[in-house]
């Protein structure tokens, strides 16, 4: 199905598995474990010498449709599904390191991606560096001998800072490493790390791919011999896998995720270009925007700008709040990729655990704000924000 069909058919047919009632809508199997013939089947099932599902740790057929239909979206050959996107990073670092080995890490990533690779990982002896997400040759220069992973999300959250994708690619595989790139923010609408020279692909499922912010849910993507035995290994054994009824509803989220994304990302770009005449203004950041550092490379290795836009209002920490405070509509909620609206400030809520000076590094402001944009009309989301826009 995948050399056949392009990316609208395969979203909403991708790996179709229908049971004897000829169910249209893919069916749900909610069910923990799965009943053997006999004695002897259960013995060939368990020594994998007949295919077949045995426990829902394991396989699901629900999961493995959606597995087969985001694999058939990204070109990847092969498709692990987990319990959230937090559970694929930590899968995928899990089953392919070992104690001693070296990750380099984008310091601009996810803040549980910083957690988890910079605290709990650290502990049981993996060496993280952290470098700018837009420096190649800072990546370079952090490669040692037992390197074996480098890690970025592109754009990155809440600066929309653009990571080269092809350029680290080919830092990560001269070092003998693979390139693992978190492609929550564009999903494969918009960008395809593996068709880049990226050998993984990480999804926080919970964002755009489900999209109505329903459901908690990751996915680990790559050729077989790469997440197949280690990721899938540590999945099956250790547990974080994704739930058939979250399976079954990213999966029909994925059947309109072109349509949302585009929306959202030509109305991120109109509200970017409003936002930008607003004399409260600092400075927005959008990939889309040709003021931003990064828009050619933006627009060479994505199809569009994305959905996320982040603005510095002047008047800092008290101006931002105000805009929050004074929206009616968009929803005060740290969660994106919705068709409802969200705005966050950053420097009190997903940075806020981070110190002041490590923030300013960052170049996270006080005064700066993020917005996931929606499917609503981008006439009331621009009202809903000039409200508090200016009323220092
Ligand atoms: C939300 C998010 C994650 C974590 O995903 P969960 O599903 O919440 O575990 C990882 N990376 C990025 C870029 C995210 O936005």
């Amino acid at each position: 199905m995948t050399e056949k069909y392009q990316l609208d058919t395969l979203a909403v047919r991708g790996g179709i598995e229908r049971s004897q009632f000829g169910e249209h809508s893919e069916a749900l199997y909610l069910t923990s474990s799965f009943v053997f013939k006999s004695a002897a089947q259960a013995a060939e099932r368990f020594a994998e010498r007949e295919k077949g599902p045995i426990y829902s740790r394991f396989t699901n057929p629900t999961v493995s449709v959606f597995e087969q239909r985001l694999a058939a979206l990204e070109g990847a050959e092969c498709c692990i599904a987990t319990a959230s996107g937090m559970s694929a990073i930590l899968a995928t670092a899990m089953g392919l390191l070992k104690s001693g080995d070296h990750v380099i890490v984008s310091q601009s990533v996810f803040g549980a991606t910083v957690q988890l690779f910079g605290n709990i990982l650290k502990r049981f002896g993996l060496d993280t560096s952290f470098v700018s997400a837009t420096d190649v040759a800072a990546w370079q220069k952090a490669v040692r001998p037992n390197t074996r992973l480098l890690f970025l999300e592109t754009p990155s959250n809440p600066l929309t800072e653009i990571s080269d994708i092809r350029a680290l690619a080919a830092v990560a595989h001269a070092a003998g490493a693979l390139l693992a790139v978190d492609n929550c923010f564009c999903t494969p609408v918009l960008q395809k790390p593996l068709e880049l020279g990226a050998d993984i692909v990480i999804h926080s499922a919970t964002k755009y791919l489900d999209g109505q912010g329903r459901v908690l849910g990751g996915a680990v993507l790559g050729k077989a011999s790469v997440i197949r035995e280690g990721v899938f290994g540590f999945l099956r054994t250790a547990g974080p896998t994704l739930s058939p009824f979250n399976a079954w509803v990213i999966l029909k989220g994925l059947e309109t995720l072109r349509i949302r994304l585009e929306a959202q990302s030509a109305s991120a770009l109109e509200l970017a270009r409003w936002l930008e005449q607003q004399p409260w203004i600092e400075r927005v950041f959008y990939p889309g925007l040709p003021s931003h550092p990064q828009h050619a490379l933006a627009m060479k290795q994505q199809k569009s700008g994305g959905g996320i836009v982040s603005f510095e209002v002047k008047g800092g920490k008290d101006a931002a709040w105000r805009v929050v405070d004074g929206t009616q509509l968009i929803s005060i909620t740290a969660n994106l990729g919705d068709t409802k609206t969200t705005i966050t400030h950053p420097a009190t809520t997903t940075h806020g655990r981070i110190s002041p000076e490590a923030r300013a590094a960052a170049g996270i402001g006080d005064g700066l704000l993020r917005v996931a944009v929606g499917l609503e009309a981008l006439d009331d989301l621009k009202a809903d924000l000039a409200r508090g826009l200016g009323q220092s």
